[in-house]
């Protein structure tokens, strides 16, 4: 950081503490060529993900509608509000460490499927049912025969069955299936 007096490169610090209810620290700093105090600010960089759809259409990553998909598939799971608000903490976290900007929709959906994965076999039907758009039974048989060999949740398993019927029958209402998509996983 140069001096903004002498633009001298090199300077001490003299004092750093805890700024801005603790979003920034500030460092009071000694120029080493003319001795000018300037002060500086250290802040976390938040950058935009992009997220690319599967119609190629791009959008800013929105945690409030990611939040929404994974409180509708959890509902009466038991899951509280905390763990899945940390869900999308864990899935914006990630995606701001990435060296890319952009990110699909699918990879998001992988991501909070992992994560459902271990909470609650339900959960883990509902959202892939709506995100990676189920067309029929099959697709529900597949996704539970991979939660079998992933985990042993009897009890979780027959109510996913339950549900997997449930939404086969309203399959037929394949506008109300978009929406649901589109709000679940930015498809
Ligand atoms: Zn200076």
């Amino acid at each position: 950081m140069k001096c903004p007096f002498c633009q001298h490169p090199e300077n001490r610090v003299l004092e750093s503490r805890s700024a801005e209810a603790g979003q920034s620290i500030r460092r009071r700093r000694e120029c080493l060529q003319c001795k000018h105090r300037f002060t500086t600010y250290e802040r976390i960089e938040f950058v935009s993900i992009t997220v690319v759809k599967r119609d190629g259409r791009r959008e800013s990553f929105d945690r409030s509608k990611l939040l929404r998909g994974i409180v509708r598939a959890c509902e009466k799971t038991g899951i509280g509000q905390m763990r899945l608000a940390a869900i999308v903490d864990e899935v914006e976290s990630l995606l701001q460490q990435r060296a890319l900007r952009e990110v699909t929709s699918n990879e998001i959906g992988e991501i909070v499927l992992e994560k459902l994965q271990s909470l609650s076999e339900v959960a883990y039907v509902r959202f892939a049912s709506v995100y990676r758009k189920f067309q029929g039974i099959r697709d529900f048989v597949d996704t539970l025969d991979h939660l079998q060999n992933n985990g042993d949740k009897t009890d979780d398993r027959e109510t996913a069955i339950e549900i997997a019927t449930n939404l086969e029958q309203s399959a037929e209402d394949s506008d109300r299936r978009e929406t649901e998509a589109s709000m679940m996983a930015h498809s």
